[in-house]
């Protein structure tokens, strides 16, 4: 079994001799005397494509075996032409390649391990087992990028039994021989069986997107390459439209929004003085009544629950009622025995919902204001 992914990284299209078809589950197993697809495996995805005319649904490793799932069967001692999906390949050893320059990198200024990573849809999730300082990562995201930059190359090789004790590496365990290494040179060395770009210009560039405590340390969002710039992109123009809405330059966004939300936190205080002056006035027009019933319309459950209770300082039983978003927030307050009695005809008669305690009941119902008005007539 030749691992052409090992020999060349970037063959796309190779040929093979097929050794071994049978049934699974889901397609057919095809194993080959020579193969360029990366099965699964070191943290990065299985390569895709397809082999013959048959599409290969996923790759794994089994023992010394790489098994190609398939979606049909291949004739065994065929000869196959196989296809990398290059443009899936290709983002994967982005990710992967700017993934150990960052673990690189933060091994080397704090001492931290890479303890986790996994490639999403969208952004990468890479873990380390200590915290980051504050300003540490644009530190990180420059000098990573820098890196690039410096188009390093990318060196993978399997050192003897004997060198073995005496290379570098990072490692969350300790490896028995052989174990292969990928070396950036002042970068980063690490064990590692993955798929990696040539150089590290080809990484094309490294964006940290965010940084949240994790475990006892730090979980960072990044992506490498065109995912990097395609998110970047779109939050641009996220920017942009927040832009036109606030009249704002693009880099002065977050001043205008929270000028606007200043704003409205004042018209919100100014709005409810000037509601509560109109409540005393409705509560007064109610003075001395037994009964005050009140509809007004497209009040929130704190406003409705505010006027009851004003009314209520004025009569024995009041009753605030206001249709809003298809649905009627109503409020009782005053005499204790003629709130309960009013919020269970209510419940009974048009399915009120609401709850409250002595003297006191909140809730909503689904009904015109006829409908009520007919319960409050009894
Ligand atoms: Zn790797």
């Amino acid at each position: 079994m030749e691992k052409i992914f090992y020999q060349d990284q970037e063959i796309k299209t190779f040929t093979a001799t097929v050794i071994g078809c049978s049934k699974a589950e889901k397609g057919w197993e095809i194993t080959l005397d020579a193969t360029a697809f990366y099965p699964t495996g070191g943290g990065q995805a299985c390569d895709l494509g397809t082999l013959g005319n048959a599409n290969v649904l996923d790759v794994t490793e089994r023992g010394e075996d790489i098994l190609h799932l398939c979606d049909g069967p291949l004739e065994v001692g065929q000869t196959v032409n196989g296809h990398i999906d290059w443009e899936r390949r290709f983002d994967l050893m982005q990710q992967h390649t700017g993934e150990h320059i960052v673990s690189g990198i933060i091994h080397k200024l704090y001492g931290h391990q890479n303890s986790g990573f996994h490639v999403g849809e969208e952004l990468m999730e890479v873990d380390f087992d200590g915290p980051l300082p504050e300003g540490a990562l644009e530190e990180i995201q420059r000098l990573a990028n820098e890196a690039v930059w410096a188009d390093y190359p990318v060196n993978c090789y399997v050192p003897s039994a004997e060198e073995l004790p005496h290379v570098f590496y990072r490692t969350k365990r300790e490896l028995p021989w052989p174990v292969r290494i990928v070396e950036i040179p002042g970068i980063d060395s690490c064990a590692c069986c993955g798929i990696h770009t040539k150089r590290t210009a080809q990484v094309g560039l490294i964006y940290i997107f965010s940084c949240v405590k994790f475990h006892q340390g730090v979980r960072l969002e990044m992506a490498c390459g065109k995912r990097a710039l395609d998110r970047l992109h779109k939050i641009c123009l996220q920017n942009k439209q927040v832009s036109q809405i606030l009249s704002a330059r693009p880099l002065e966004t977050g001043a205008a929004a929270q000028q606007m939300k200043d704003a409205l936190a004042g018209e919100r205080y100014r709005s409810a003085g000037l509601e509560s002056r109109i409540f005393d006035t409705i509560a007064q027009g109610f003075a001395g009544q037994k009964t005050a019933f009140c509809f007004e319309e497209n009040l929130e459950p704190a406003g409705v629950r505010a006027l009851a209770e004003k009314i209520a300082q004025k009569a024995e039983l009041a009753g605030v009622f206001s249709q809003k978003d298809g649905k009627c927030n109503l409020c009782l307050a005053g005499n204790p025995e003629e709130v309960k009695s009013l919020g269970v005809a209510l419940s009974q008669t048009l399915g009120a919902r609401g709850g409250g305690k002595p003297g006191f009941w909140q809730g909503s119902v689904t009904a015109t204001r006829e409908q009520i008005n007919a319960v409050l007539q009894k």
